[in-house]
């Protein structure tokens, strides 16, 4: 007996992803529960109970943004208009700004008051086609106030059409708590914070911030170390000011991802290839920032390593909603193509998240998480600055139009 599929997409251009951009057009896919069943030509497609016609739109993989800070407290416009009114960093710190003004809000907001602020943020994503994102903790720096977080970013795939992968970030920054003792906020991280996060469930994975200002190559070692212990797979904000041999570090301990990579050398690289760990390239900071050293985006693509975008929302250094946005960023400042920019948009953020088998590429048997668009060719995605071409978005399978409703 022929297939027959619960919904099928038909009349759409495809670009599956799988290999380059993948297109098939005149294409349909069709779905039986929440996965994806067949995909092929229009003209052969199987029978469906029912049956979206996609008027000519291109379908992709729903957009995966694999890195953000995107539930936290307040915002830091204040500091964005007294930095450009001539106050400098040192005058900004000394009135209490900064990550820690971030860390204050988030520590005082209850778990209703934090997804609330988080969750229009949120839906600016999913208007553009996003079907999952990864949520770090990392502005409570206490056992109570990162469990707060994560529980939030659990939330938010609970009240809103997307999939959410979590991450404790406990080593973000020194909490005030452990000023000059930054050796034993590790002993906590390690010893007290992570044993009772892993067993919670709470966190898919743990990150750090490898850097002068944030945590050394040792301190981070440690945290990788208690995590792998745990059975958690590890990431780092890596070389984004400087070079700690953070990537390197990483890849030591079988990494999902290093990110940011500004000043990442070559030997980093070498380190990454080998051990398969991707590099997520976030243009969204080197922009706000207005930095001037771009990551070795040639040598990334001349050893193999597999290149993601993302937003790395948060208040301090990207406040930006936009994958689309990123992937034009990483193209005009970077030279991505718009073909690796939506292949680090969508499988290679994937690989990013460990999820690759399930999800980021239109293939029978992973989840039927789509975004449709009406665009004359894939390029479109990059190439257009601040205009939203999505049409529809599939979550397993569901249709649902880009407009999302927050709940009251
Ligand atoms: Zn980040």
């Amino acid at each position: 007996m022929a297939l027959a599929c619960d919904v099928l997409f038909t009349n759409v251009h495809l670009a599956t992803m799988a290999d380059g951009y993948g297109e098939l057009r005149d294409g349909a896919i069709g779905v039986v529960g929440d996965r994806i069943a067949w995909i092929g030509a229009a003209a052969d497609a199987p029978a469906a109970a029912a049956v979206h016609d996609g008027a000519g739109c291109w379908l992709t993989p729903g957009l995966i943004d694999c890195h953000t800070h995107i539930v936290h407290a307040g915002n830091r416009s204040d500091e964005f208009e007294a930095r450009l009114n001539g106050a400098t960093y040192e005058d900004i710190a000394r009135a209490g700004g900064g990550i820690m003004s971030t860390v204050r809000a988030t520590r005082a907001a209850s778990d209703a008051e934090l997804l609330r602020q988080s969750l229009p943020r949120v839906a600016s994503l999913l208007a553009e086609g996003v079907t999952t994102i990864e949520i770090k903790s990392g502005y409570g720096l206490t056992l109570e106030a990162e469990t707060k977080m994560l529980r939030v970013a659990r939330r938010v795939g609970q009240v809103l059409p997307v999939a959410v992968a979590t991450t404790f970030l406990g080593a973000h920054a020194l909490p005030p708590e452990f000023s000059g003792r930054a050796d034993d906020y590790i002993t906590a991280i390690c010893d007290d914070m992570l044993p009772q996060l892993a067993a919670s469930g709470l966190a898919d994975a743990v990150d750090a911030f490898c850097e002068r200002i944030g945590f050394s190559n040792q301190q981070t070692e440690r945290v990788f170390a208690a995590a792998r212990q745990l059975g958690l797979p590890v990431k780092l904000h890596a070389e984004q000011l400087s070079d700690q041999q953070g990537a390197a570090l990483v890849a030591r301990f079988n990494g999902l991802s290093a990110d940011h990579l500004e000043h990442l050398t070559q030997d980093g690289i070498d380190a990454m290839a080998a051990a398969g760990t991707v590099a997520v390239l976030l243009p969204g900071a080197y922009y706000f920032l207005r930095d001037t050293t771009p990551p070795p985006v040639a040598a990334l693509r001349a050893a193999g390593v597999a290149m993601a975008v993302a937003t790395d929302c948060n208040p301090g250094t990207s406040p930006m909603t936009s994958m689309l946005l990123a992937m034009n960023m990483a193209c005009t400042l970077w030279r991505l193509t718009p073909q690796e920019a939506l292949a680090g948009a969508t499988i290679h953020a994937a690989r990013a998240l460990g999820r690759a088998a399930d999800i980021g590429s239109l293939e029978v048997g992973k989840r039927a998480d789509f975004a449709l668009w009406d665009i004359a060719r894939p390029a479109d995605l990059s190439y257009a600055i601040g205009f939203n071409p999505c049409r529809g978005v599939v979550n397993a399978g569901v249709l649902r139009h880009p407009v999302v409703s927050l709940p009251d």
